[in-house]
């Protein structure tokens, strides 16, 4: 693949000299000449007059795509067991399943995790295929990319989801490359096509102001990640009688070394898998006042969330942003302290079970989908929980 220049047609205008923006067209012996900062962009091809470069496309290879057959989701493996969010994946392949009638492979890597896995059976996997070795005792996107796009090209899988976690949004992209497919990422929903059988990756765009339905006709598998907390997690099943396949991958030996700096799995902190969130929003005036947020979800064991407001102001990171374009949480208890509750807020907490909110305007939204609301500064709300909470315990 590369720029090709008809000789016969080109008189040596120099126009594509001038507008390429790589300056990777140069005069060589009275004759233009590609060289190697050429980033193949199709600049020079549309803005030359006399038609005198083509862009030369590479034979497109032809997929069988007959051959790919079967619903995989990828299950993470976490503190010794089956991550909550993996039986939400589960249920994602169960609702593909219907309309698909494949069967349904979950795919597990982890050290010592077998009678755990024996539970993704339990839930209605047909099969999954595990591969147990100390080499995923700590996340590495490569080791984890190289495994899953192994198996893939093994076993060629019609569809494969994984939960958007940091895990899954870290690697699947990668795997993605490997087997030389799409990826929607971030999805909100998944569905199947009646007519065409084709997966159906739904997720917002244009900065949440639309949902975007894209499929993937030509390349196999067909791969999204998919928001956690939008499926429910899929419960035991009566007869199921699926198998647990063990794999075996050839890793390198630095894959193998234990690198002083990378997180151990059991250290990622998840919102998305905390039970209790105490998110901070506007109403905290400035950065440093998360410390009265951080302070309390300490005490709670819980996790800190964030409204946009606090993260395009730089208070707090993305990760922590809750809502239509952060993350969808689903905690036991959620704690708005300082947030309106304005409705893309609302989008990513309101199916949280028992929702408290602080803040000093009685008329402010959030107030709506709260069980128990607090109309009061939350400068003197947040101390008085915490001096309560530090005399009589959690
Ligand atoms: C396409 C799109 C996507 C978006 N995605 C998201 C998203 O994912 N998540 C998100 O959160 N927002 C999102 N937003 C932004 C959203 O519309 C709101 O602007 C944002 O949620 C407001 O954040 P806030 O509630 O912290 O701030 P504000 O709306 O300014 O509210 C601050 C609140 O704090 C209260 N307050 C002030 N001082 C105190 C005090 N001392 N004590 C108690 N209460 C006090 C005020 O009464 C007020 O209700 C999105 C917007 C768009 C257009």
């Amino acid at each position: 693949m590369g720029i090709k220049v008809i000789y016969e047609k080109c008189n040596l205008c120099k126009k594509c000299i001038e507008k390429c923006p790589f300056v990777s067209i140069e005069i060589k012996d009275n004759k233009i000449f590609i060289n190697e900062k050429c980033t193949l962009c199709g600049l020079c091809v549309k803005i030359c007059p006399e038609k005198a470069l083509l862009k030369e496309e590479k034979e497109k290879e032809k997929i069988d795509l007959s051959q790919f057959k079967g619903i995989w989701f990828f299950a993470e493996a976490k503190d010794g067991g089956i991550s909550s969010v993996s039986y939400e994946m589960l249920s994602a392949a169960k609702k593909l399943k219907e309309k698909l009638n494949e069967e349904i492979c979950g795919v597990c890597f982890g050290k010592n995790i077998k009678d755990k896995v024996i539970n993704l059976i339990r839930k209605g996997a047909d099969k999954v295929y595990l591969i147990d070795d100390d080499v995923f005792c700590e996340f590495k996107e490569e080791v984890y990319a190289d495994a899953l796009s192994y198996l893939i090209k093994k076993y060629k899988p019609n569809i494969v989801i994984a939960a958007a976690t940091m895990i899954g949004r870290s690697f699947i992209p990668a795997v993605s490359v490997k087997v030389k497919t799409g990826l929607t990422a971030d999805c909100t929903d998944v569905d199947i096509d009646e007519k065409t059988g084709l997966l159906i990756q739904t997720r917002p765009t244009f900065g949440g102001n639309l949902m975007a339905k894209i499929i993937c006709e030509k390349h196999r598998p067909q791969m999204a990640t998919i928001r956690p907390k939008i499926f429910e997690q899929a419960k035991d099943q009566e007869n199921t009688k699926g198998e647990i396949i063990e794999e075996k991958v050839e890793f390198k030996i630095e894959d193998r070394l234990n690198i002083c700096g990378k997180q151990r799995i059991e250290n990622v902190v998840d919102l998305q898998e905390a039970e209790i969130i105490v998110s901070g929003g506007r109403g905290l005036k400035e950065g440093k006042n998360f410390d009265i947020i951080k302070e309390l979800a300490d005490l709670l064991n819980a996790a800190v969330g964030a409204s946009r407001a606090a993260v395009d102001s730089g208070w707090i990171g993305y990760p922590h942003q809750v809502g239509q374009t952060g993350k969808t949480v689903k905690p036991k208890i959620y704690i708005a302290c300082g947030i309106s509750g304005a409705i893309q807020h609302l989008a990513g907490m309101q199916t949280s079970d028992y929702i408290i909110a602080i803040n000093k305007d009685p008329d402010a939204p959030i107030f709506k989908v709260a069980n128990l609301g607090v109309v009061g500064d939350l400068f003197e709300v947040l101390p008085i929980l915490i001096k309560k909470i530090k005399e009589g315990g959690k």
